[in-house]
């Protein structure tokens, strides 16, 4: 605390990112970064594009990209916004497009950024309870909120809301900005982008930091129809023209266009969810039903705090959250065969199994 700063910054929490600790052969399996690596055409790609041209600012829009993202999704390159990392991304997003008289809704159990750039951006929020089987009801918000944000899956739960329930509540409250945050996705859900041609209210926010494996690049992106793109990008143009670099758009280009990888790469990290669920609820834990990259999920017998303590002493790295209603759980990202069966050994010995 500094008498130098801002009153704003005094009242702020300060946001703690999972942790990026050295540790010898440490089996890393807390912060949903991609177990195998980004496409070795994005790799060449960004070797080729350290070059003398370096010197010059890169294209402010990043058209190259929008134009390879819009390819995909089949969608106009003016209905994409593109930013460094979707972090950044969503933080213009809340000030474009969320800051309103009326509070922003989100699930009492998400992204733990959302609460955090509510107050950094003095936006009040109302937080609404997922059910009891910790999933999003869209039936419990209102037109009594000035905008909506959630992660689909919703992290750290990896629960997948269908399309259909999307739907209805961009079309219930058409007056209403509904933000999709799709880090997630590719794992395992159908992506709500097509429902942005006919609901110019709903705007979709991914990420290249999980399933395409370039965490470490911080390239994420917005679809939505172009009056909110224009809001966003009237933000980002005051805070800063020229969000991706040179190497980093010349690698975000290459690896949306290497489906070949990215289908192969994102079916290995679905076997092995489906078999880690498997082997933990066989050791008597609840897992619930993820859609992600990561599993959520506790052991009646066994506090979260103890388990992920006991784990970080045999170097596995999990994700514990001090919350109210999720303290029980361990949120585990999907890693290697290998990284999986380590996880498992590690719990049996935990346990007291072997
Ligand atoms: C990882 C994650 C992001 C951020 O991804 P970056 O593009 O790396 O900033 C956004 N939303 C959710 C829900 C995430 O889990």
């Amino acid at each position: 605390m500094s008498r130098f700063w801002s009153p704003v910054v005094q009242s702020l929490i300060p946001y703690v990112p999972g942790e990026q600790p050295r540790i010898d052969n440490l089996v890393k399996l807390n912060t949903n970064e991609n177990p195998y690596g980004p496409s070795p055409r994005a790799l060449h790609a960004m070797r080729e594009a350290a070059n003398d041209a370096l010197r010059l600012y890169p294209d402010p829009d990043s058209t190259a990209f929008k134009h390879a993202v819009a390819r995909r999704y089949g969608v106009e390159p003016r209905n994409v916004f593109v930013g460094n990392g979707s972090d950044e991304v969503l933080a213009h997003v809340f000030a474009a497009l969320l800051r309103h008289d009326r509070p922003l809704a989100f699930p009492d159990v998400t992204y733990s950024f959302y609460p955090s750039y509510c107050r950094l951006f003095g936006i009040e929020y109302r937080t609404v309870a997922l059910n009891d089987h910790f999933e999003i009801e869209v039936d419990a918000y209102g037109d009594d909120v000035g905008a909506i944000i959630f992660a689909n899956p919703n992290a750290p739960t990896g629960h997948l809301l269908p399309l259909e329930a999307i739907e209805s509540l961009a079309k219930r409250l058409p007056d209403i900005p509904v933000v999709v945050d799709e880090a997630y996705i590719d794992f395992g859900g159908e992506s709500a982008v097509p429902l942005t041609r006919q609901y110019e209210n709903l705007l979709v926010v991914q990420t290249l930091s999980k399933s395409r494996s370039l965490a470490g690049l911080r390239v994420g992106f917005a679809i939505g129809h172009v009056d909110l793109i224009e809001g966003i990008e009237r933000v980002k143009n005051i805070f800063n023209s020229y969000p991706i670099n040179r190497i980093a758009l010349a690698g975000a280009v290459a690896a949306m266009e290497d489906s070949e990888w990215f289908e192969t790469t994102r079916q290995r990290v679905i076997r092995s969810r489906e078999r880690m669920s498997f082997d933990l609820r066989e050791r008597g834990f609840e897992v619930l039903p993820s859609a992600a990259n990561f599993v959520f999920a506790r052991h009646p017998g066994y506090g979260g705090a103890a388990l992920a303590a006991a784990l970080r002493e045999r170097a596995i790295l999990v994700r514990h959250f001090a919350l109210s209603r999720i303290d029980q759980f361990l949120r585990i990202s999907v890693g290697t065969e290998e990284q999986c069966d380590a996880l498992v050994n590690a719990l049996d010995d935990i346990l007291g199994k072997k």
